[in-house]
């Protein structure tokens, strides 16, 4: 087939994230709704493609479908740190629009206009949207493995990816546990799964298929962004050498009976006991199974596994996954709230109750709400300032994520692409494996294997029907 074997074999991964953005106005002079808003945010996307849904110069595509949620999708990346820095970047561009329409609002509906991009999962009607993962994974694995040994890590895995929410009711770990009802299925709009399977691999459809995880929170804090890609991907290599090599992983026996109820209760893990034995699901506790069992892959794998990512070191995740599962145990909520965001947030609304002991939830939302906000938000840079909140990127990395697209994919090639095409003046269209120049002369080049970033003879002669 037209997929080389070291790809098929090996333990190589495209990561991708996309990020659906809430957006809201205060302070005008009439109630704005959202979708104005976000029509607003998109002027000059639209001035500049003629279309709402667009690719940019760093591989990405930034988009806004029907409805009112910006979304920003990164390019294909082989390693989640790279992963990482184009979801921030991703932030940024979003502050951008949001600071440019701002200033277009204030100049008709008054200077207390206040642009507001909530990166988070819920909104005030109680309306979910989403954060997808999507993993590239050899096709030989079946969906009913994903279900069963995949799923209750992804589940569990929230203890420390979950973004956290304050109810009515109290504080969850997560922001969608309660929207989540199916596992796994190949539709989004009926139903709401955790896993999607729908047949979409942006890549040669007999060698892969494209997991699409539904159930993952959007995170700000960028430890968490990282930490979830990475873990999530060892426990991927653990399956698909297993399936490989036609033995067991060792996951066969996590299956959660209904995982919907299951992944509700993590996410009132907060609500049990202070031991293991009170933790519902026993979330902690498969954790620590998942990651026994990766430890000890990586130990006869190492070297195999960090040849194929080019910047994060597997020892660093197997080490922070570790440190994560122990402070949970030790209830150390102060230790994970430098990296884990339901934790940042609960410890806030402690030192909040402790000031004031009367503190409403109107106040805690306002509070989650900044938390959020990547455009007027102040909370969340001011607890990296004071070291509060740990990041893992430098401010020159993300500025040069919003233009530069990962070297070592096929973004790389689309990067240029969409670069050569804005420069000359083209017209122009693509998707994740298509481009297309639609004038003076239709032209189109096909990349199927996203883990190539050489030109084809294709692919050259679009470029030169640009020069
Ligand atoms: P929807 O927004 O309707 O859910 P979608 O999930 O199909 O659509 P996009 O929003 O376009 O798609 O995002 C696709 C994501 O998949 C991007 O982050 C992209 O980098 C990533 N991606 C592209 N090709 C591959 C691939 N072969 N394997 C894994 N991920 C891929
Ligand atoms: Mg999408
Ligand atoms: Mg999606």
């Amino acid at each position: 087939g037209a997929t080389p074997a070291a790809e098929l074999n090996g333990f190589q991964r495209i990561f991708g994230v996309e990020t659906e953005y809430g957006v809201a106005v205060t302070g005008a002079d009439r109630p704005i709704d959202a979708g104005q808003v976000a029509m607003t945010m998109f002027q000059p996307v639209v001035s500049r493609a003629r279309s709402t849904n667009t690719y940019l110069d760093n591989g990405s595509r930034l988009y806004l479908d029907v409805g009112s949620h910006p979304e920003y999708a990164t390019a294909e990346a082989r390693d989640p740190m790279e992963a990482l820095a184009a979801d921030a970047a991703g932030e940024r561009i979003m502050a951008s629009l949001a600071a440019g329409a701002q200033e277009r609002l204030r100049a008709v509906h008054g200077e207390g206009a206040t642009i507001h991009v909530f990166k988070n999962n819920v909104d005030s009607a109680g309306h979910a949207f989403g954060c997808h993962e999507n993993y590239l994974v050899r096709r030989a694995v079946p969906l009913e493995t994903i279900e069963r040994q995949l799923l209750p890590f992804l589940i569990t895995r929230q203890l420390y990816t979950g973004a956290g929410r304050f109810t009515p009711d109290g504080f969850q770990i997560t922001q969608r546990a309660d929207f989540l009802d199916e596992a796994v299925s190949s539709a989004t709009t009926r139903s709401r799964p955790m896993v999607n399977t729908r047949d979409e691999p942006h890549a040669d459809p007999d060698a892969f298929r494209r997991l699409h995880v539904i159930i993952g929170d959007s995170n700000r804090s960028q430890w968490a962004t990282w930490m979830k890609l990475a873990v999530t991907h060892l426990v991927l290599c653990v399956i698909e050498d297993a399936v490989r090599r036609g033995a067991p992983s060792g996951f066969e026996d996590l299956a959660f009976d209904d995982p919907a109820a299951a992944n509700r209760a993590v996410s009132r893990w907060l609500d049990g006991g202070a031991d293991d034995a009170d933790d519902p699901v026993g979330a902690l506790a498969m954790q620590r199974r998942y990651l026994d069992i990766v430890s000890s892959f990586v130990e006869t794998h190492r070297s195999e596994l960090n040849a194929t990512l080019p910047l994060t070191s597997v020892e660093d995740v197997l080490a922070d996954w570790r440190w994560a599962l122990n402070a949970l145990g030790r209830r150390d909520f102060a230790a994970l709230a430098t990296r884990v965001d339901w934790a940042a947030k609960y410890r806030l609304a402690e030192a909040m109750r402790r000031r004031r002991p009367d503190l409403t939830f109107a106040q805690l939302e306002r509070m989650e709400l900044d938390y959020h906000d990547v455009a007027n938000g102040r909370l969340y840079a001011s607890l990296v300032a004071h070291g509060s909140l740990e990041e893992r990127l430098d401010a020159a990395a993300v500025s040069a994520a919003r233009h530069t697209p990962p070297a070592d994919t096929r973004a790389a090639l689309r990067g240029a692409f969409v670069r050569r095409a804005l420069d000359s003046g083209a017209q122009f269209s693509c998707d994740w494996t298509t481009f297309v120049v639609s004038s003076p002369v239709r032209r189109e080049a096909v990349l199927l294997d996203p883990f190539a970033a050489d030109p084809t003879p294709e692919y050259m002669a679009l470029m030169e029907s640009m020069a």
